[in-house]
């Protein structure tokens, strides 16, 4: 399928990132969150990136205003009418990408493709709100998403060849490897990776460590690139309760019980860098 106008719902830290990939790699592309200054925030983001990238000699200042002038903004899903594949990237609760996706399903063309960038919330599911299960599929790239090259695609049950082909071209069009995960709750990336951050909170709340020793430990001891909970600030304590809310549920398993002291920071508003304090404070 030839993609050109690509869409992305939702434009916090997920959200930009993918919309200056997509933008990058030459497809025009709409950006979507429900205000207008939270799209402003996510267009900002990408424009200092960009222009970070030009002072250090990665891009000249005219692909810079080219890359900018292929992002559109949006605060209306009636603007996903144009678009030939869309990135759900909105937070990670499962009732408000229910409701985008009933929504997007009878806005879009009849091929737009639908992902999802949900970290968790297996696909199929999603799939089951819309009446194109096969066009429904998880794209999820990861933090930040310029950087980090994977990209997990997870077809639901009835996702087609065809769809799966065209994320997975899409992939490799942006620059990503692309790694094929079945759909279960977590997929592989956080399957594996939230409950050893959940383990390392776990570490905190029982005293076993300062979050400096947890992350020391982790980071010196198996040459991780950041430790568990700065790694956590940096993805959100919302999101990664919210995945390990979903592992919770889906399996039925006491292995994946979200650590009390995880629930209680992101009850205090404590969500990470984005709030400027999670286990740690920023400036
Ligand atoms: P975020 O909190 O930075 O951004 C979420 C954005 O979605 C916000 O701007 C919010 O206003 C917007 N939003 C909420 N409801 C919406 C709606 N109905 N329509 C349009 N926009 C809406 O969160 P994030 O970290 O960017 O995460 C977004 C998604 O990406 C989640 O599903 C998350 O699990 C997934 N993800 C996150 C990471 C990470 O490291 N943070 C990595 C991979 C995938």
């Amino acid at each position: 399928m030839d993609v050109k106008t690509f869409a992305v719902i939702g434009s916090g830290q997920m959200g930009n990132g993918i919309a200056q990939v997509a933008a990058t790699s030459g497809l025009q592309v709409i950006m979507n969150d429900i205000q207008q200054d939270f799209v402003n925030k996510g267009l900002q983001n990408i424009t200092n990136i960009l222009s970070r990238n030009v002072d250090k000699g990665k891009m000249t200042s005219d692909e810079k205003d080219a890359v900018l002038g292929r992002i559109a903004t949006s605060v209306s899903l009636e603007d996903m009418a144009e678009a030939d594949f869309v990135v759900e990237a909105a937070t990670e609760n499962e009732s408000i990408k229910f409701k985008i996706f009933r929504d997007l399903d009878s806005i879009c063309k009849p091929g737009t493709i639908l992902s999802s960038n949900t970290s968790s919330i297996p696909i199929g599911r999603i799939a089951a709100q819309t009446k194109r299960p096969d066009k429904v599929i998880g794209m999820h790239f990861m933090n930040p998403v310029p950087v980090m090259k994977l990209v997990e695609v997870i077809r639901g049950l009835a996702t087609s060849d065809e769809t799966f082909r065209t994320t997975w071209d899409l992939s490799l069009r942006f620059g990503k490897t692309p790694a094929e995960s079945s759909d279960f709750p977590g997929f592989i990336a956080n399957r594996i990776l939230m409950p050893m951050i959940n383990e390392a909170v776990y570490c905190l709340y029982h005293g076993v460590g300062t979050r400096e020793d947890i992350d020391t430990v982790m980071r010196l001891g198996m040459n991780h690139p950041m430790g568990p909970l700065a790694l956590a600030d940096l993805i959100g304590l919302d999101t990664c309760l919210a995945i390990m809310e979903t592992l919770y549920n889906g399996f039925c398993d006491s292995k994946y019980r979200p650590c009390p002291l995880l629930r209680k920071y992101v009850e205090a508003g404590w969500l990470g860098r984005k709030t400027w304090r999670g286990f740690y404070e920023y400036q």
